[in-house]
């Protein structure tokens, strides 16, 4: 056993896999232990799942990340929970990893907010499985229609629900439209644009809350011009085989997409420390679980409330980046025995895309939506994805495809009813009362 002291960081997602790196050369083992093998970059899965990027564009192999940091090994696996007196990590094979240092950077998960059972009817967007599958929904709902002889059926083939409105919900909204209006429509004989219809449903009066009024006002008349169907100030109170029913009336739908929010992930139940009311694990000031100061806590898991605030900070990945890459600096401080500062985030604003040419941009005082937020959206995407290859991908697919106004990630690599048969249009809902394809979100 090595003498030296043990950082161990669960999740390479964007705060452990920064924790890791600012954590390069120093006189530490790190071990990063994910239940995935890759970094995901979360903020452009809904192109995946619109066909609009390939996933090995936004995911990049955690070894690939650290490969060439010597004091660094990944492993493959869950962490089931953790003994804070024994200093233990215990993984999902029954091996336990000792820790000096905990860094606990797990991210979260779908909240279907008490209703779990919808699970089986609604796809969440959180993972690579929960794209592709949704992507394979949406270009199978256009294959069935093409051959649908029945009108209603037909109809509810062609159209496509999305619970919450906020940067994810307009996101996906926005790009389903986009590619069944401006891509799919005119390769299908029988399909017009003006049969497709995305219905956007948002509880609040507005979209995208966290944003002044006047760009909500803006992202709404943007998805307007893009053909979506918004439902402000309606509820969702139940999602079935056949749609979700919104305000009382059922919308027949092929596919219910679940925008609504997230919730830590199960494991910050089990750490068996203190949690906020929406199950975040409670820091100091330093990204310390309380009565911890050898755990950290951080991202989405994490409830940071700056000093002087009364909320969270929010679960974006710029909090994850940043406190990641602060823990670095304070344990290498731990080990020079300096005091601890606090944790400050700096704020840079937050951006939402709507579609080709349309987003809104909110940076302080300084607001703008259209071409010019687009582009900025798109500058600060490509910076922050991990990896040069991710990086020109990227661009690349992004340039193909504004040019050509095509997608090029359109394949279907799983049919409901085996691969010599076409797909039918009740394959692709399930029937009422059976267990349909479920979103792989919620855990
Ligand atoms: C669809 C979508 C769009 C988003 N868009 C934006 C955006 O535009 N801008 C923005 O700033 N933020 C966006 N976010 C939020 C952003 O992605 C998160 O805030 C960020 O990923 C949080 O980082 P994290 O390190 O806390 O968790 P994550 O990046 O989620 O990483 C957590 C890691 O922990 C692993 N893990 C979980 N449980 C275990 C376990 N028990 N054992 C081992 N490993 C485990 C996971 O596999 C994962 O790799 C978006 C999120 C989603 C889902």
């Amino acid at each position: 056993m090595s003498q030296r002291k043990q950082v161990v960081i669960i999740g390479g997602g964007f705060g452990g896999l920064n924790a890791a790196r600012g954590l390069d050369g120093a006189d530490v083992d790190i071990t990063i232990v994910d239940r995935e093998n890759h970094h995901l970059f979360q903020p452009l899965l809904y192109q995946v799942a619109t066909s609009g990027l390939s996933p090995g564009a936004i995911a990049v192999p955690i070894r690939s990340v650290v490969g060439r940091q010597p004091n660094t090994r990944v492993v493959l696996g869950e962490a089931l929970g953790v003994d804070l007196t024994r200093k233990e990590v215990t993984l999902s094979s029954g091996a336990t990893l000792r820790y000096d240092w905990l860094v606990v950077a797990a991210g979260a998960k779908t909240n279907f907010f008490g209703n779990e059972h919808w699970a089986q009817h609604t796809i969440g967007l959180k993972n690579l499985r929960d794209a592709i599958q949704i992507r394979e929904r949406v270009l199978l709902a256009f294959e069935a229609a093409e051959q649908e002889t029945d009108d209603a059926t037909r109809k509810r083939l062609l159209t496509f629900v999305v619970i919450g409105g906020g940067p994810t919900g307009v996101e996906m909204a926005g790009a389903i439209s986009e590619l069944g209006r401006t891509v799919l429509a005119d390769e299908y004989q029988r399909i017009h644009s003006s049969d497709i219809r995305v219905i956007l449903v948002e509880m609040a009066t507005r979209l995208l809350t966290p944003f002044r009024p006047d760009l909500s006002a803006s992202a709404a008349d943007q998805l307007r011009e893009l053909g979506v169907e918004l439902r402000l100030g309606q509820r969702v109170t139940d999602v079935t085989a056949a749609g979700a029913v919104v305000n009382g009336e059922l919308i027949p739908a092929s596919l219910v997409v679940w925008a609504s929010g997230v919730q830590p992930v199960s494991l910050a139940q089990r750490l068996g420390v203190q949690l906020t009311r929406r199950g975040q694990v409670r820091v100091d000031g330093n990204c310390a679980v309380l009565g911890h100061p050898d755990v950290f806590c951080i991202g989405d898991m994490a409830a940071f409330i700056p000093a002087g605030a009364t909320d969270a900070l929010p679960g974006l990945a710029p909090v994850a980046i940043q406190q990641g890459r602060y823990v670095a600096r304070t344990i290498r401080g731990d080990l020079r025995s300096m005091a601890r500062k606090p944790f400050v985030y700096v704020d840079k604003g937050i951006m939402a895309t709507i579609g080709r040419s349309r987003a809104v941009v909110q940076s302080g005082v300084l607001t703008t939506s259209g071409l010019l937020a687009w582009l900025a959206w798109g500058f600060v995407h490509i910076v922050y994805l991990i990896g040069f290859r991710n990086r020109v991908m990227v661009l690349f697919e992004w340039m193909w495809a504004y040019v050509t106004y095509k997608r090029g990630t359109r394949l279907v690599t799983h049919l409901p009813r085996g691969a010599d048969a076409l797909p039918s249009p009740h394959a692709l809902a399930p029937a009422p009362g059976t267990t349909g394809p479920t979103s792989s979100s919620p855990r």
